[in-house]
Parts: C-alpha cells; structure tokens; sequence
C-alpha cells in the first residue's frame, strides 16, 4: 500500500446502494414469508410470476431456481434431447450452452455480429441443418438479438426460438419487451443483473400456456398434486423469500433501467474522443445497458491502468464458448468465430449499476481518456 490514498475506487457494480433505501421494504417482505412460514410454493411465488408476465408483455411467467434453470428445463419441456442440434452465440455466458451439452443435444455454436455483439443472423441461417431444433439468441448485455429474421427462420422449419434474456430484463426490440417474443424467455435474477433477489433465483415467460403447465411440473418434482407425480421433474422452484424480495424491487425496474441508459449516454459523449470504441445500440431495439462493454487493442493495458485508477473493470466474456476447455469436445477450433474472438481479446465491461453517482462516471471517463488507447477497425 503506497502513504497516499488515492481517490476512492469506483465499484462495478454495488448492490447496497440499491438495497439501503428499500431496507424496510424487504425487511418487511422477508419477515411476512417468515410469519407465514409458507417457504415453498409460497403466494408471493405466484404473486411475482404475475406481475413478472405482465411486466414483459407476456401471457405466463413461471418462477425457477436460476437462469440457468430455466434454459434447461425450458429446452426440455420443448422436447430438445439426443440428436437435435441447438444453435447458440459463441460470445454468451457459458450457462446458454450448458443447458444444451445437459439434454446431450448437439450445441452448433455461430459467430456473432461485428457491430452489436449479439448472434448473426446470416451465420446462423448458414448453421442450420435438417436436425436443428431450437435457436437460443442472448439479449446480450441488455440489447436485443435481432429477433425478426431469427424467429422467420425458425418459422419455416419447426425450430423453436428461445430467448436467453438473462441480461435484459425489460429491453425492447422494435418495441416490444424479449422474452416473450420466441417461444419462451429465459431470466435469472441473480443479485447483480439489471433486477436481482438476494441469492439465485430465475423465470421463463412464454405465451404458450402448455409451456407454461410443463414448466410448473418439471420445476417441481413434476408434481400435479401432493404425491402425485406425473413426470420426473426436478427441485428447481423459485424460492418464496427470493419472490417477496423480486416483488418489492420490480417496481423500480423500469427507473433502475432509465438511470443506466442516462449513465450510458454519459459514457458515450464522454468517451467519444478517448480513442476506445464505445458501444454502437443497434436500432431495432432499447438497450437496458446490464454492461457497458467498451473495445481497444490494447485492452488489457488499458485494464491495468483503470485498475491502478481504483476503477474496477470485468470482462464479459475474456473467452468465447469454444475456448472453453469444457466444451472442447466440439471439436472447434481458433479462427472459427472471428468476430467472437476479437471481441473477447479486446472487449472491457466499466462499471454500470443505476445508483453509479455523475462524479464516479466522470472519474472513469478521466481514467480511461488519460490512458494510451488504440482503436482496432475489425474487418
Ligand atoms: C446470468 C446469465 C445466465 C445464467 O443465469 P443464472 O441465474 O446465474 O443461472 C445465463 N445466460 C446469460 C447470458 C447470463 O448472463
């Protein structure tokens, strides 16, 4: 530790700001699960997934253990299993792919586009085979895929489109909130995504109400009715404390959701000139900035630096799926996803939460703008 303290860091994310002001609120919701004693399947489960579905425009929400969850037992209840392909993002949280590896499906993965960072539409048309049976685009950071040609794709071949909108809670696409624009949508509200319980928690939301009825067997033991049990589902419920907390924070989603987007558009202007390559939102959608990832070829200098600044930094994803050594078994190789692979050498997620106070943004732009940056034009 050096004799002089620098200016204090600035966090990631930090969830107290966001619990501190709403203390009593949970305290209260944690303490009338408690006095009921209703833990499992308690009312407040029910009560969130309605108030989730209506939220996202949707007709059924059905609560799960994570996101994670959802994606497997979602692709499931779809009948994915053995012998079908399902094609994902080579840029996603590994768990987008684990859901398929876990049914033994075929996970293809495509490249994702140079600009936006979501899933191409063109590598995924190129993917498709007569075994493909689901594509799972990833609302990736909190923009939208690009819906419209995807869900046309499938259309055609009865391939099912599962959103794994895990990072976009309440984003739009062509004005429209994801999840329930695909067959079904995937959420986790771990703690620190745009919304978060206090642990792991996740839903699906869907307007196939069958979906729905699979879904709320196979979460439970494939329990119709006490002891009676139609399927062998599994012990993934949504936790009735995790669903009193959602309910009480659900209600600032939408302002939570705004303040990023104004700490987005502060980042951008503040940045425009710093030599970094800031985001470039795709216009078929409102981005909900769950990160704002920024690009240089000199990204990991760049790293160091806002570390030695006290700005902490994370990387989502430093590496693409099929660098995984758990997933070496596909057979990819390096090369394979080019757009992929640049962005995991040069990408650099700064911090963004809603309660990120003007002088803290200002203090990364500093940072960030006083430190050697290339721009890499990738082709
Ligand atoms: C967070 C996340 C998941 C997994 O959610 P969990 O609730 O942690 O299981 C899946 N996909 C993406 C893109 C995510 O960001």
């Amino acid at each position: 530790m050096g004799l002089t303290q620098a200016l204090p860091s600035v966090p990631f994310v930090d969830l107290s700001r966001q619990h501190a002001p709403l203390a009593d609120e949970i305290d209260a919701a944690l303490r009338g699960v408690i006095e009921k004693s209703a833990f499992i399947n308690g009312p407040e489960v029910e009560l969130f997934e309605s108030e989730w579905a209506e939220f996202c425009e949707a007709e059924f929400a059905v609560g799960v253990g994570s996101g994670t969850a959802g994606l497997f037992l979602t692709l499931q209840a779809l009948g994915i299993g053995p012998g079908d392909e399902v094609i994902v993002p080579a840029n996603t949280f590994i768990a987008t792919a684990l859901a398929v590896v876990h049914l033994g499906a075929k996970l293809v993965l495509v490249d994702c586009d140079q600009e936006a960072g979501t899933i191409e539409v063109d590598a995924t048309a190129r993917a498709q085979t007569k075994q493909t049976r689901a594509i799972i685009p990833v609302h990736l950071y909190g923009q939208a895929a690009d819906l419209e040609p995807l869900v046309a794709l499938a259309a055609s071949e009865n391939i099912v489109v599962v959103e794994d909108a895990c990072q976009a809670h309440g984003a739009r696409y062509r004005g429209r909130r994801v999840g329930g624009i695909g067959q079904a949508g995937c959420f986790s509200f771990y703690p620190s995504k745009n919304l978060g319980a206090l642990g792991d928690a996740g839903a699906v939301v869907t307007n196939d109400g069958n979906l729905a009825k699979r879904l709320k067997l196979a979460r439970d033991l494939g329990q119709a009715r006490k002891y009676e049990h139609v399927m062998s589902g599994y012990n993934e419920r949504l936790d009735t404390l995790q669903a009193a907390v959602l309910r009480v924070k659900l209600p600032h989603l939408d302002r939570w959701n705004a303040l990023r987007r104004t700490h987005a558009v502060a980042y951008q202007e503040g940045l425009a000139e710093s030599g970094v390559k800031t985001p470039s939102p795709a216009t078929w959608g409102e981005h909900v900035w769950h990160l704002y990832v920024i690009r240089s070829s000199s990204r990991d200098g760049l790293a160091d630096g806002l570390g030695g600044s006290g700005v902490q930094v994370g990387f989502h994803y430093p590496t693409p799926l099929h660098f995984q050594p758990a997933l070496r078994g596909l057979g990819y190789r390096a090369g394979d996803f080019p757009h992929a692979e640049a962005w995991s050498r040069e990408l650099l997620s700064l911090p963004m939460f809603p309660e990120l106070e003007k002088d803290e943004i200002s203090r990364v732009v500093e940072a960030v703008s006083s430190l050697p940056t290339v721009v890499t034009a990738v082709r």
